[in-house]
């Protein structure tokens, strides 16, 4: 089972994917996790990225491919996987085709967070005094909402013109939105 969990930055997929993580014994793969692990322990590849997501800009298409390309064929994620923060953009979604198809895999389901620009905000700041993400101030976030819309918005249309995309309301509280998202994967 491929799932892909989509939405803007704050909009909750990766709260929600660590859960159907556990409840479905699929691993989730989170480009932004692994991002950030490899800048804390100054790696050539965390070297590479660290400005990009500090600005909130998107770190090179051929670093993320790379980081999906090497974790999808790991043993683990023989039985499906969930991608969060994975694709960005058109030419990263073109890449997991060409991927999926290299291992004989399918997507199964798309699912798109919806929530509120303020809502979105209000939960960053928030994370932001929690978390301490060096990513989550206010310029930063301005960014990320922005390019969410202009480069990931559109990949909406391309998993709904194949059937695959499931809207849900993602606002609320984790319980509920959890609710709504395993009625979407079923
Ligand atoms: P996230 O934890 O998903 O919000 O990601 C944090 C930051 O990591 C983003 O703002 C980007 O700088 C970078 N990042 C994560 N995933 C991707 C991706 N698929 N493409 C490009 N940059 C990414």
């Amino acid at each position: 089972m491929i799932l892909i969990f989509m939405g803007a930055p704050g909009a909750g997929k990766g709260t929600q994917s660590k859960l159907v993580e556990k409840e479905k014994n699929i691993p989730q793969i989170s480009t932004g996790d692994i991002l950030r692990e490899a800048v804390s322990k100054q790696t050539e590849m965390g070297k590479k990225a660290k400005a990009f997501m500090d600005a909130g800009e998107l770190v090179p298409d051929s670093v993320v491919i790379g980081i999906i390309a090497d974790k999808i064929q790991e043993a683990v994620c023989a039985q499906g996987f969930i991608l969060d923060g994975f694709p960005r953009n058109i030419e990263q979604a073109e890449a997991l085709d060409k991927l999926l198809i290299e291992h004989k895999k399918e997507i199964y389901r798309v699912i798109s967070f919806l929530v509120s620009e303020d809502e979105l905000t209000e939960r960053l700041l928030k994370r932001a005094q929690i978390e301490e993400r060096t990513d989550d101030n206010a310029e930063s976030i301005k960014t990320r909402l922005t390019l969410f819309k202009k480069k990931t918005q559109p990949l909406l249309d391309y998993y709904a013109k194949r059937g695959k995309l499931v809207d849900i309301d993602g606002s609320g509280a984790i319980s509920e939105v959890a609710e709504r998202v395993e009625k979407a994967i079923g």
